[in-house]
């Protein structure tokens, strides 16, 4: 699973389908982050069973 976020921020998005999920100055990774925090939308699509990985 790939994490992404923006250079600017520290939230990583983990579901393509989420509004917020970056596709400029993009930093992406395959693990699960250890800095910064996970997008609120991402873990809430996740939890309902609609994250887009
Ligand atoms: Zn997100």
């Amino acid at each position: 699973m790939a994490y992404r976020r923006n250079k600017t921020s520290d939230t990583w998005h983990f579901c393509r389908n989420c509004t917020l999920w970056p596709t400029t100055n993009v930093v992406e990774q395959s693990g699960k982050p250890t800095t910064g925090e996970l997008c609120n939308q991402c873990r809430s699509k996740d939890s309902a069973g609609n994250c887009n990985r």
